[in-house]
C-alpha cells in the first residue's frame, strides 16, 4: 500500500470550482466512515495543515491569481477546523484577494452542528459564502444504514441556521444510494427533507462505487443492487414530483456520474418544464438500454 497522501495534497473539489484558487486547509475527512465513499479510504488521512503554511500559500497565491473571484478552502471537510482558524484564514484571503467574490468549502452536518449561531455569523461576515455538504438521502434508514453521521431530524435543524447566519447551502443528494429496495423510500425521504430545509442549490450525484468503498462488498454479494439508469431517473423524477412548488432551491446536476442535465435557477417555478424533460427521458427506448457509468474516479 502507498503512504497516505499529505494534507496540502487536493483529492477532491466540487466541478462548479474548477476554476477558483484552491487552497488547503486539511487534508482527508475527519468522519471517513461513510459506506458509499472511498475517496479518502487508505488514501489520506485527516489532518489539520498547520495554519502558518495556509497564510503563506494564501499570500502567494494572492499574487499569482490576484483577479480570481472564486476561492475554494479544500480538504474533505475544511469546515471542521476551528471557527479562529477560519476567521484567521478568511481575513488573509481578504487582504490578498480584492476582488473575491465567493470563498466556498465542503462541510458535514456534524461540523455545522459545532459550531454555535454566532459563529456562523462572524464566519459570513468574514466572507465565507457557500458550504457544500453531504446530505446524500432524507431516509434515516439510509443515513444509518450508510453510516453517514448524520440524521434527517439534524439536517433539517442544521442547514436553515447554516442559511440564517448568511451562509448558502449546497446539498448534494446522491440518486441510487438506497439501492433497489429503498428507491422509494430515497425518493420520498429526500424531497420530504428538501422541502423542510429550502436549501440555495441541491446537486444531484449518482451512486458510483470505487474499489475501496465498504459497500462494494454488498455490491459483489449482491446483497445491495445498484440502479439502472433508467431506474435513476425515475428516482430523480420523484423526488423533484414530490417538491412544493414554493420551494425556490436552485437544482444543479453537474457531475459525470448523472444520467441527466436538468438544472433550474428556481424547482418550484421550473418544476413542470423539468418533469417534462426527465419524461422525454424516461419514455425514450434508448435510455432503456444505457448501462451504468462503473466511473473509475469520481
Ligand atoms: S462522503 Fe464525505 S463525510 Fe463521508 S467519508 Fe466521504 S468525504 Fe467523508
Amino acid at each position: 500500500m502507498l503512504p497516505p497522501l499529505p494534507p496540502e495534497q487536493i483529492v477532491i473539489r466540487p466541478p462548479v470550482e474548477a476554476y477558483s484558487v484552491l487552497i488547503p486547509i486539511t487534508g482527508g475527512c475527519s468522519w471517513n466512515r461513510c459506506r458509499f465513499c472511498g475517496v479518502y479510504k487508505n488514501l489520506q488521512d485527516y489532518k489539520i495543515r498547520n495554519i502558518d503554511d495556509v497564510l503563506r500559500d494564501i499570500k502567494i497565491a494572492g499574487k499569482y491569481y490576484l483577479n480570481n473571484p472564486y476561492l475554494f478552502l479544500a480538504g474533505g471537510n475544511a469546515f471542521s477546523v476551528s471557527t479562529d482558524y477560519l476567521l484567521e484564514v478568511l481575513h488573509e484571503i481578504k487582504q490578498n484577494f480584492p476582488f473575491i467574490k465567493r470563498i466556498s468549502t465542503y462541510a458535514k452536518v456534524l461540523d455545522i452542528n459545532q459550531k454555535s449561531d454566532e459563529e456562523l455569523k462572524k464566519l459570513a461576515k468574514a466572507g465565507l459564502t457557500i458550504c457544500y455538504i453531504g446530505m446524500e438521502s432524507g431516509s434515516d434508514i439510509i443515513l444509518k444504514q450508510m453510516k453517514k453521521g448524520q440524521t434527517s431530524k439534524m439536517i433539517i435543524n442544521e442547514i436553515p441556521r447554516l442559511m440564517s447566519a448568511g451562509i448558502q447551502a449546497s446539498l448534494y443528494i446522491i440518486l441510487g444510494l438506497g439501492g433497489k429496495k429503498w428507491t422509494e423510500i430515497h425518493a420520498n425521504e429526500t424531497a420530504r427533507v428538501l422541502n423542510a430545509v429550502n436549501p440555495t442549490f441541491f446537486r444531484f450525484r449518482t451512486l458510483n462505487i470505487m474499489a475501496n468503498a465498504p459497500l462494494k462488498e454488498d455490491i459483489d454479494n449482491k446483497t445491495f443492487k445498484i440502479l439502472s439508469p433508467l431506474e435513476i431517473l425515475k428516482e430523480e423524477r420523484s423526488i423533484i414530483a414530490q417538491l412544493s412548488p414554493s420551494l425556490t432551491s436552485a437544482l444543479r446536476n453537474d457531475h459525470v456520474s448523472n444520467y441527466s442535465f436538468v438544472q433550474s435557477d428556481n424547482i418550484g417555478k421550473d418544476k413542470e418544464r423539468i418533469l417534462e424533460i426527465l419524461d422525454d427521458l424516461i419514455t425514450n427506448p434508448e435510455v432503456g438500454k444505457w448501462k451504468h457509468k462503473n466511473l473509475k474516479r469520481m
